[in-house]
């Protein structure tokens, strides 16, 4: 059996973890920055999503020196002109909680009718000290109250195409076959099938 590449994945977060366990299963070890001692916190000063993913992935490619990828997800909602967008995770403030964020969310949008809204992910794998970028998504609309307590952040509220549940209602295999992370994740195992492939890099 041929050993399997190690990729580091640039978060801490257990869910994100889980949903990359499941689709890299066999295609590469994953490592959390829970593996390594790093002390200092991860820059994310882009006004994009595709921005900050590079710009993670490339501080932990420099600071271990070793294939990495790093993820950034947006809640792009139309009536808001794609906010909060890349400022998902402080939306309501510097080192504000999840539940902060939802009820900023449900206050802005009060009143307001539609309520289309998603979620885009752009994933920057730096292998070999090149990059590669990813991108999922996944349209849906806002409740105007939360539903659910499965997932994490704006999950309470989401209803993906198609379905009349929350992706905080759903059991996790199921959000993370039609979740962005998880298209974004999947487009990045495509291509590592071929990379790792002998005699096929780049
Ligand atoms: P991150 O920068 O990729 O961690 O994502 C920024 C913010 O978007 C997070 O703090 C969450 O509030 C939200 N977010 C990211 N992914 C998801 C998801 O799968 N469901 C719900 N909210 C998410």
């Amino acid at each position: 059996m041929t050993k399997l590449p190690v990729l580091v994945f640039a978060t801490n977060n257990l869910h994100k973890l889980r949903e990359v366990y499941a689709i890299l299963n066999g295609l590469a070890i994953v490592r959390s920055l829970a593996d390594f001692n790093l002390q200092t916190e991860i820059p994310e000063e882009g006004d994009t999503l595709e921005a900050n993913a590079r710009q993670k992935a490339w501080f932990i490619y420099n600071h271990l020196q070793k294939d990495c990828f790093a993820d950034d997800t947006g809640l792009e909602v139309y009536a808001l002109g794609g906010r909060p967008g890349v400022y998902s995770a402080r939306y309501a403030g510097e080192g504000c909680a999840f539940a902060d964020n939802i009820r900023k969310l449900l206050s802005e949008m009060k009143g307001i009718s539609d309520r289309r809204a998603r979620f885009r992910t752009v994933v920057a794998l730096i292998i070999e000290g090149r990059e590669y970028l990813f991108e999922g998504k996944v349209e849906g609309h806002l409740l105007e109250t939360e539903a659910g307590t499965h997932g994490f952040g704006y999950d309470p509220l989401f209803v993906p195409e198609d379905y009349d549940i929350t992706f905080a209602q759903m059991d996790e295999s199921t959000k993370n076959a039609i979740s962005h992370r998880g298209e974004a994740i999947r487009k990045m195992a495509d291509f590592l099938k071929k990379y790792y492939q002998p005699g096929n890099k780049g």
